[in-house]
């Protein structure tokens, strides 16, 4: 019933429109018109205004059968960079870019397939329960579309999200995650007249980050430092630096284990080098900033959503396998709402490189898997609403 040769249009027609993150108008504009062609009602939030990004999340609905549960689906429009004026190659069986741009199945393969699949359903008239497309904006830098999401606009208690590789897989495990930034204030100075005035920044964020384990803490947890900026000239003793990092686990305790660990590295760190000082000008100081950057998605395995696409799977004589993402996505932010949500692969692999490709056998394994979860799930909960 998914007609492969539609799917791949509809997929090269997204993927040539630009949509880097908070430039997401136009691919905006197609869907909005599209879905509504579909017979979809698009409402809009303002998030635009707050990420100050030109368009807006949509949340499409399509009326279906009001005695079975509402279920979401979920992608995000915008890609990262290099992603504008992308020239996609289709060779055996496989999309990818022409290799100066990525390509984008990141992630509008997800956003391919949905259509397809509304396509599919309204084609041949198949019963659906009320379903609800959420297509969201500034997925890419830090779900911040998601995070800004109305969700009094979302009625499904749970729904996937398209949003990873294996069309054979359900995620429904992901970590939590904070964003840490440590601001260390020196005292400049001459560093060849003077250097005994000066307090060196940069020295002390060494030694505090000489303290910090990072990497694969244990199976569930991870740390790293990614970010340093910090100084004037060779010549400067320097004053300032900025570190940036972050720490993931799948475990929320072990999270804020390894965050107060990152944190009692650089405030011992600071507090040796105030006690060795007779200084009285309270210098060096340290500030800290740590902010939750995504919560956990810990989903039952006997949990409707997973029990759903499992069974879909098996009724495409397909087996769906159980996994732990190490990403956070938009999925992360619903399950913190209250929307239990899954994540699908669509076939993509690669993203966020140049390499970036998706093949168009899978991408039609994933429409072939949600049209069935949409079947199934009409079917199962007609009456329970
Ligand atoms: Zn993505």
């Amino acid at each position: 019933m998914i007609n492969a040769k539609r799917l791949a249009s509809t997929f090269v027609e997204l993927v040539k429109i630009d949509s880097v993150s908070r430039h997401e108008a136009a691919i905006a504009k197609l869907l909005t018109e599209r879905l509504t062609t579909l017979g979809l009602s698009v409402a809009c939030d303002d998030a635009a205004k707050k990420l100050n990004s030109q368009a807006n999340n949509l949340v499409a609905k399509l009326p279906g059968d009001d005695q079975a549960l509402p279920l979401a689906f979920c992608a995000h429009m915008d890609t990262v960079e290099p992603g504008n004026s992308v020239k996609p190659v289709f060779e055996n069986g496989i999309f990818k870019s022409d290799g100066s741009t990525i390509l984008g199945a990141d992630d509008k393969s997800a956003i391919a397939i949905l259509l397809e699949v509304l396509e599919t359903i309204r084609e041949n008239d198949i019963p659906h329960c009320p379903l609800e497309i959420v297509f969201t904006v500034c997925e890419e830098v830090g779900l911040l579309g998601a995070k800004n999401l109305n969700f009094d606009l979302v009625k499904a208690p749970f729904g996937y999200a398209l949003d990873t590789t294996d069309v054979n897989s359900l995620v429904v495990r992901a970590p939590s995650a904070n964003r840490i930034q440590f601001t260390v204030i020196g005292k400049e100075a001459h560093a060849g007249m003077a250097p005994e005035r000066g307090i060196n920044a940069i020295l002390l964020a060494g030694k505090a980050l000489a303290e910090i384990k990072t990497g694969r803490i244990d199976s569930e947890t991870t740390c790293n430092i990614g970010l340093i900026s910090g100084g004037v000239a060779t010549n400067i003793v320097p004053n300032r630096v900025v570190i940036q990092g972050e720490a993931r686990s799948l475990n929320e305790d072990k999270l804020e284990k390894v965050t107060a660990g990152m944190v009692a590295a650089f405030e011992n760190a600071i507090s040796q080098a105030q006690n060795k000082s007779d200084r009285n000008d309270g210098l060096p100081r340290l500030e800290i900033s740590v902010e939750k950057d995504f919560t956990l998605i810990d989903i039952d395995v006997n949990h409707p959503v997973a029990l759903l696409a499992q069974k879909a799977a098996a009724n495409l004589g397909r087996s769906l396998a159980f996994k732990t993402g190490g990403g956070g996505s938009d999925a992360n932010v619903f399950c913190q709402h209250g929307i239990v949500m899954g994540i699908l692969g669509t076939g993509m692999e690669d993203v966020h490189s140049v390499n970036e490709s998706v093949s168009l056998e899978n991408m039609v394994k994933a429409a072939q898997l949600v049209l069935e979860i949409i079947r199934l799930h009409t079917k199962e909960t007609q009456g329970k609403k």
